[in-house]
């Protein structure tokens, strides 16, 4: 289920996102989805496909599924750098007092939209 909430933000935020730009067909969708939220694409594009019936804008809308892997920020020495797996640390001095800045979340990215109706 957690897919199913994922896909209707996605949705949400790409159909506000059009009707505050004045289009009214969203053409494509760049999504950002964080490591850290383990979300299973399928899934994800399954629910995104189920649920966009209730958004006119998005009926025809290509999603392009990005996964952004996980960076941390150290609070030891101050480098930022990418991780892979759990067991977070940092890849420079090692220290475990870190946070995460990215990869944390789901974004939209950029859209391609259609405002006119030629
Ligand atoms: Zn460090």
């Amino acid at each position: 289920m957690h897919e199913l909430s994922l896909a209707d933000e996605v949705l949400g935020i790409a159909d506000e996102a059009a009707a505050a730009a004045g289009a009214w067909e969203v053409l494509r969708v760049r999504v950002g989805v964080g490591w850290l939220l383990q979300v299973e694409r399928q899934s994800l594009a399954f629910y995104l496909e189920a649920l966009r019936r209730d958004y006119p804008r998005l009926r025809d809308t290509v999603f392009e599924l990005e996964e952004e892997a996980v960076r941390v920020r150290c609070r030891a020495c101050g480098e930022e750098t990418a991780q892979a797996g759990w067991g977070f640390a940092c890849g420079a001095c090692g220290s475990r007092d870190i946070e995460v800045v990215a990869g944390d979340l789901l974004e939209v990215r950029d859209m391609e939209v259609r405002t006119d109706d030629v």
